[in-house]
């Protein structure tokens, strides 16, 4: 795929900014070569069906219309849900340098995108599947900052109980009406941790005042590291 163009920040309600990037793919299957428009902004106010999309994995396959192969393509761009008011940035990759190129061009951000930013929750991801359990935290009405800081928790507890299991993600997800975790195992087996009734609240009870209230209009990777991050920190002022 040739996809060279640098991502840029792009304006809420400009229509003209959503225009479709376009790349070159060859399937690896049969090789044939077919040029595909990439949308590089997926607007669910506008269009709603995008977002089911995301969350059902075909936004970002593309089928070759020759030998039925389906390509994962993984490119970056902003997931703006003004309903939620949240914008997650998908920067595949080298996801924190990414990152730092993109909250250092916010000079050349428009009022408009500026004002829209401050009002906003506005994370980065590194994957698909991080795009998606940020989409689930906010449509179940959490905040992801709890939510990491619950999984830092539960995930320990479930490795004590299980050390035998190597997990390669650990993911929010609500099932049969129980918020928890989708665990993902090397063997790609995916096991369920359900969080423990009022350990969420507990991490908002111990860490509201901690957390620093949003003043910046940058994108923040809000993550293990993070959660690491936060929680050596106040080891630290004990
Ligand atoms: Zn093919």
């Amino acid at each position: 795929m040739t996809n060279k163009s640098t991502p840029h920040p792009l304006l809420p309600n400009e229509q003209e900014r959503y225009k479709p990037v376009e790349a070159e793919i060859t399937c690896p299957k049969c090789k044939t070569k077919k040029k595909i428009q990439l949308r590089a902004c997926i607007n669910v106010s506008l269009h709603p069906e995008e977002k089911q999309q995301v969350l059902d994995g075909s936004f970002f396959k593309y089928t070759c219309k020759e030998c039925g192969e389906k390509v994962s393509i993984v490119y970056p761009c902003l997931y703006d849900d003004m309903g939620q008011t949240l914008m997650v940035y998908l920067l595949p990759g080298n996801t924190e340098d990414a990152l730092e190129k993109m909250n250092a061009q916010q000079n050349t951000w428009s009022p408009d995108m500026l004002k829209a930013a401050m009002v906003c929750t506005m994370r980065a991801v590194r994957n698909p599947n991080e795009l998606c359990e940020k989409i689930k935290i906010f449509d179940n009405g959490l905040d992801d900052r709890y939510i990491e800081l619950t999984k830092a928790f539960v995930f320990s507890q479930f490795t004590k109980q299980n050390p035998d299991i190597k997990a390669v993600q650990v993911l929010y997800e609500k099932k049969d009406g129980k918020d928890g975790f989708v665990i993902i195992t090397r063997d790609e087996k995916t096991l369920f941790a359900a969080i423990p009734d009022g350990l969420y609240e507990e991490m908002i009870r111990l860490f509201e005042d901690k957390l620093p209230k949003k003043k910046t209009a940058c994108y923040e990777l809000i993550d293990a590291k993070w959660t690491a991050k936060v929680l050596e920190s106040e080891i630290k002022k004990q």
